[in-house]
């Protein structure tokens, strides 16, 4: 069994929506003091909404990761609101689709600029607010699109979720003296408001690659960070941890086909 993460304090940045919401839901039912970012301030007003009364605080601030400026003040309300930080969630993340032959360089800066350059600054501002912890966690979702996977569209998108990685690995390391983990979860395709906007023609089509049949929910993604975020994960840093239904497994359709032939 697991301890209590009760009174832990968090930011999860993104958190308006999609998985990061899911992340805050997890978290403050756990009892963790959330404070989630996003740059829509009615986006944040209805989620703290729907996450009040829960065990944890939740609370909300308009900030953009892109903006250094902006994760050095999320991290100052989150230290003077819940009297410390001890898990920064860089979750923020934009996936717009575009060929390599029609991407401009104001399309390669923008999704490094929010996925990859995001990471870096809200993890930099919050360094020393997570050493004073004692226990520091930081949790980024990547993606399995990038580091296992490719998908027509989304080079930039890939390369910014592998970058993610390849910063973390050097980030464990120069943390790892201040007790800070610094770990990453890969998730597959995961059932947000966006999506369901796909209609359920599509959403069939994606299950259907998945060997559990089912696309994974933002629930799985914030159990997932859960654990990075306990005190018996206290050993694991700079290692990136695959939720996607066995999305990465099959080697060919067929190994689909084959599964649910009856
Ligand atoms: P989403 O539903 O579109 O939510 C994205 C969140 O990020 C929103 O809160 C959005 O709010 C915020 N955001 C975007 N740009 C921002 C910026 N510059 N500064 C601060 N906040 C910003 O997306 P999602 O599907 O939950 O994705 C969240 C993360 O999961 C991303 O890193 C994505 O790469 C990753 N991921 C998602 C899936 C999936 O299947 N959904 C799969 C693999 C990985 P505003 O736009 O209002 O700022």
């Amino acid at each position: 069994m697991f301890g209590s993460l009760e009174g832990r304090s968090a930011i999860v940045t993104g958190g308006s929506k999609g998985i990061g919401r899911g992340i805050a839901e997890v978290f403050v039912n756990a009892g963790i003091n959330v404070l989630i970012t996003s740059r829509t301030q009615a986006d944040l007003d209805r989620t703290v909404g729907a996450l009040s009364g829960r065990k944890g605080q939740i609370t909300a601030l308009v900030a953009d990761v892109t903006k250094p400026e902006d994760s050095r003040t999320a991290v100052a309300t989150a230290v003077e609101q819940f009297g410390g930080l001890d898990i920064v969630c860089a979750n923020a993340g934009i996936f717009p689709s575009g060929r390599l032959t029609e991407l401009t360089p104001d399309d390669i800066e923008q999704v490094l600029a929010v996925n990859f350059k995001g990471t870096v600054y809200i993890i930099q501002a919050a360094v020393d607010a997570l050493t004073a912890s004692g226990h520091g966690r930081v949790v980024i979702t990547s993606s399995i699109t990038g580091p296992i996977t490719g998908y027509p569209g989304w080079t930039h998108y890939g390369a910014s979720k592998s970058a993610q990685l390849g910063f973390m690995r050097t980030a464990a390391m120069e943390l790892a003296p201040k007790n800070i983990t610094v770990n990453a979860v890969l998730p597959g395709n995961i059932m947000t408001e966006g999506l369901a906007e796909m209609g359920e023609e599509y959403l069939d089509r994606m299950a259907a690659a998945i060997p559990t049949r089912r696309l994974g929910s933002v629930a799985d993604i914030g159990n997932a960070a859960l654990f990075f975020a306990t005190d018996e994960a206290g050993y694991i840093t700079g290692q990136t941890l695959v939720v996607d239904g066995g999305q990465v497994l099959p080697e060919s359709p067929e190994a689909i086909a084959e599964l649910y032939q009856d």
